[in-house]
């Protein structure tokens, strides 16, 4: 069993807090992703778990034994960089063969596994070449191969698409997915890409400024934002935010008028909704100029000033409107998500 557990975990460095008090239950076999804006904390809690960091406090578990006086090397963890790290000296069979030579596996096994990590990520073509001769995506499936031929307990992964080109990132992507399914080794997975930590993770970990703010399914953390942050940072675009005051279950900002909310106290509030939830009409409950229009492919985004904030609102393909021109959209009260207006906390 290699769980993973992170118990009241802190960084600090003098009185700046880089990580707080994380308590974290990463079950064995999970694909969980930190995700979060720059500067959150989500390498810093990586470099923890991987013991090139010290914890300030609190107590790290991988397989129910604490860990954190161990050295990184006796932790059994690999780590794949967004920077391939790769020897350039040696071949790509040499590099992938590098971690058995150093953790003195016997020598005998060494060809097979190699073959196997790296037929695994399709680098068979590849083996005597060395990292320069390489392309970036392939230069990162050495790094994976690299990471699988030790199969370690636990993977750690700190950005590794970062470096690709965008096609590239959806391929190798896939290969990750991919490589979890067939080995189900727990990994950890670190992007502040929403798209990436949606489409990977079993779980999703949402990071900011050191503190965690929600844990769930990408299907939780997309349906039941857990505040403010959380709906701003998850959904392409951002759900979008309005500050506006609730009297008498209506919801009310500049050109926003939503009424049927019921139970909800009287006084500031911040309503959320996602643009593929509200629908062009005639007349609805927002009613406000364009100001930007986008085609989208499949689809077209409008954008309109209302609540002083742009709202995006999804339309059909063919749906035209010049800038400056006013428009409706249905925003039934059932498709919103209330914010506490002061704390950001979601209250329904
Ligand atoms: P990015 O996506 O940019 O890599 P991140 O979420 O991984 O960001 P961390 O690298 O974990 O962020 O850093 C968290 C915070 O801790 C940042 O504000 C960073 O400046 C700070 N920090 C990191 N290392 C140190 C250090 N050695 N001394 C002081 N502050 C540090």
């Amino acid at each position: 069993m290699a769980d993973i557990q992170l118990q009241n975990l802190s960084k600090r460095w003098g009185t700046f807090v880089g990580v707080q008090t994380m308590n974290l239950h990463i079950a064995d076999g999970e694909f969980l992703v930190l995700l979060g804006p720059s500067g959150c904390g989500k390498t810093t809690t990586m470099r923890m778990i991987a013991g090139l960091e010290d914890a300030t406090e609190g107590d790290i578990l991988i397989g129910g034994a604490r860990v954190n006086d161990l050295e990184p090397k006796d932790r059994d963890i690999a780590m794949v960089f967004q920077s391939y790290g790769l020897y350039p000296t040696m071949t790509v069979y040499e590099n992938i063969r590098f971690p058995l030579k150093v953790r003195g596996i016997p020598q005998s096994e060494h060809h097979e596994r190699v073959m196997r990590a790296s037929a695994t990520v399709e680098l068979d073509d590849f083996l005597q070449r060395k990292p320069a001769a390489l392309s970036g995506g392939q230069r990162q499936r050495v790094a994976l191969a690299r990471a699988i031929v030790r199969k370690p307990k636990v993977f750690l992964m700190d950005e590794p698409l970062s470096n690709l080109d965008a096609k590239l990132r959806v391929s190798t992507r896939a290969q990750i997915k991919n490589l979890h399914h067939e080995l189900k080794t727990t990994t950890i997975y670190v992007t502040h890409d929403q798209i990436e930590a949606m489409t990977l993770a079993d779980r999703v970990v949402v990071m900011n400024k050191g503190a965690v703010q929600q844990v769930g399914t990408p299907l939780d953390i997309y349906d039941r934002p857990a505040n403010t942050f959380v709906a701003g940072f998850i959904g392409s675009p951002a759900m979008n935010l309005i500050e506006g005051r609730m009297t008498g279950g209506v919801f009310e900002a500049d050109r926003v008028r939503i009424p049927g909310f019921t139970g909800i106290a009287d006084g500031p509030v911040t309503l959320g909704f996602r643009a593929e939830d509200a629908r062009i009409a005639e007349s609805g409950e927002i009613a406000a100029p364009v100001y930007s229009m986008e085609l989208l492919g499949d689809a077209s985004m409008a954008t309109v000033q209302a609540g002083g904030a742009l709202v995006a609102i999804k339309a059909a393909k063919d749906f035209m409107a010049q800038i400056g021109q006013p428009i409706a959209a249905h925003v039934p009260a059932d498709i919103c998500h209330l914010f506490d207006a002061a704390t950001g906390q979601r209250i329904e």
